[in-house]
């Protein structure tokens, strides 16, 4: 997968995040390695067996599933700083974000 087709994912989820399955809402780090390591979820990107489990919050549809392979998740995590919606990686600047609590 190449950084095109990492942006067209990214493109897709958010507009059609009911393709990903749904996630619990307080999932935490172990859910994510727990999910990882089953190895019976297949790699969006490329269809390998997944090696990586990311939640996306949609706006729309809550937490969704990203299940991505090791080069296919450096490749989306590259893209994600452009688009900054997969949860866990690295994001610009928040400043418009909601100044919590
Ligand atoms: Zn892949």
């Amino acid at each position: 997968m190449n950084a095109a087709t990492a942006e067209g994912l990214l493109h897709l989820i958010a507009a059609e995040p009911a393709l990903l399955a749904s996630a619990p809402a307080d999932a935490d780090e172990s859910d994510l390695h727990l999910r990882a390591r089953e190895g019976r979820h297949l790699c969006l990107g490329c269809g390998q067996p997944a090696r990586c489990a990311v939640i996306v919050n949609s706006n729309t549809d809550g937490p969704r599933w990203l299940d991505l392979c090791s080069p296919c998740w450096q490749t989306v995590r590259t893209a994600n700083v452009v688009y900054g919606e997969v949860e866990g990686a690295e994001r610009p600047g928040d400043a418009d974000g909601q100044a919590g609590s």
